[in-house]
């Protein structure tokens, strides 16, 4: 086991892995920038390493900075986070290279399931279901791709292989508008991702967005800990997520997390990871894996009582997995808000003094976060501020559960969305689980 990790992250993630060594009796140095040289995380950290401005180009995205540190305190791992260097490929190298380990996928892996068209290509592999589309990127030949088109049935998305963050996709509904919308879309795809490859899929029209935790070692062992929903999401942001997805039986979780695992097998995939599904009329369709932890993790340990940032880290050292898949049961049910520092009527992130901080606790409830009483939220990140989750026997039972929780939840000086959460809470169509992922933007439309 390590003797010392460096965290390459800030906020409620960094502190979260700051926890997780100090339950490991692992040494912890953080790196941070100075926009975040006052906040818990820092402080909490045994020893910290500034590597720059509050601009995350100069700091928190600095591989060699980073590097750098790591080697100047002699850590012997690196854990990045969601966000940031989490999914960049040539970082993992670079951490690799310089004799320290990374904790997450090896370098390859990243870069096959950052290529959407090699990650689907994989999966198809695999025996994984995906949505039906072309094979692999669009040829350019106008006919064959029509020809495509026509095959799969409108409405069809043009997706860019490099896309990421609900960018670069575009949905055609008739074959007039076709060609137009494949040369948009591979010329913004160039322009901001620095690739113009595309592929085409078929637009499933009201799906739910359900995802597959697992956990693959480097022994060639690879489990799943069930599935999450996360269909309640604003322009491809999840805003509140549930483990286990409502309707899911037991016979389907058993089928989708086994070719799941099959496949981490298959690709020798070593950490944490999701695959991420659109579910419709029964059916699981994937859309990609996330090579990293994910925001909402937490839900998941919740309902399984596996840590999972401490299985990364044990991952990473070279230890077997702790758990066999028959050790994996899923008890009741938790929901996660992620909680932003946001206008709630524009949505636009909301920075500035945090003058009274409260968060909830209790039995059942679980906050992760970086924020407290006098504590100011830089402009220059991510808005979320702290995820509030709960867990409970029955779905319903959490539901009342969040409802209390998001009432005792107070934080003076700065904009929120906690009622928005409330609202969703006490929101019919939500409590019976009738979501889709366009669910919430439609409610935010005839509600805000
Ligand atoms: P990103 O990497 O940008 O997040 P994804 O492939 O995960 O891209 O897709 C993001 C979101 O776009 C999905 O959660 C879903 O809402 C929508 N989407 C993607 N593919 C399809 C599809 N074939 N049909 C319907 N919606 C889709």
């Amino acid at each position: 086991m390590f003797s010392k990790i460096l965290i390459a992250n800030r906020g409620e993630i960094a502190l979260r892995i700051i926890r997780a060594c100090k339950q490991l009796g692992i040494g912890s140095v953080i790196v941070y920038s100075e926009a975040d040289k006052d906040s818990l995380p820092v402080r909490l950290a045994d020893e910290k390493v500034c590597i720059g401005p509050a601009n995350a180009a100069k700091s928190y995205l600095n591989q060699r900075a980073i590097v750098s540190a790591a080697k100047m305190t002699q850590a012997e791992a690196i854990h990045p986070g969601y966000g940031f260097l989490s999914e960049n490929a040539d970082f993992a190298a670079l951490v690799e290279a310089s004799g320290i380990c990374f904790i997450g996928p090896t370098a390859e892996n990243i870069s096959t399931m950052g290529d959407k068209v090699a990650a689907k290509a994989q999966m198809v592999a695999a025996g994984v279901p995906c949505v039906p589309g072309s094979e692999g990127a669009l040829p350019t030949d106008s006919d064959a791709v029509i020809q495509i088109a026509s095959d799969v049935g409108y409405p069809v998305i043009i997706k860019a292989a490099s896309g990421g963050g609900g960018r670069g996709m575009r949905v055609v509904e008739k074959e007039a508008d076709l060609l137009s919308a494949i040369s948009l879309t591979q010329s913004e795809a160039k322009a901001n991702f620095g690739s113009a490859v595309v592929y085409l899929e078929k637009y499933l029209q009201y799906p739910r967005h359900i995802e597959i935790q697992v956990l693959s070692d480097t022994h060639g062992h690879a489990i799943y800990l069930g599935e999450r929903d996360c269909s309640m999401q604003r322009r491809h942001q999840k805003v509140i997520e549930e483990a286990p997805a409502p309707g899911i039986t037991d016979e389907q979780r058993q089928q989708i997390g086994e070719a799941c695992a099959t496949a981490c097998q298959q690709m020798g995939y070593r950490g944490a990871g999701t695959f991420e599904f659109l579910y419709e009329n029964g059916e699981f369709f994937f859309i990609e894996m996330n090579t990293r932890v994910q925001v909402e993790h937490t839900i998941t340990e919740m309902v399984t009582g596996v840590d999972i940032v401490r299985e990364q880290i044990r991952i990473a050292a070279g230890l077997p997995l702790a758990y066999q898949q028959q050790d994996i049961t899923i008890s009741g049910h938790a929901f996660e808000c992620r909680i932003n520092a946001e206008n709630p009527k524009t949505f636009l992130p909301n920075a500035g003094h945090i003058n009274y901080c409260h968060l909830p606790a209790g039995c059942g409830v679980r906050v992760d976060s970086h924020i407290e009483s006098n504590y100011t939220v830089p402009p220059t990140y991510d808005s979320l501020i702290a995820k509030i989750c709960v867990q409970d026997e029955s779905r319903a039972q959490a539901i009342t559960k969040m409802q209390g929780a998001l009432s005792e939840a107070q934080i003076t000086g700065i904009d929120t969305n906690i009622e928005l959460h409330q609202r969703l809470f006490a929101d019919k169509g939500f409590c019976e689980g009738q979501m889709s992922i366009h669910y919430l933007e439609k409610w935010i439309k005839e509600n805000i």
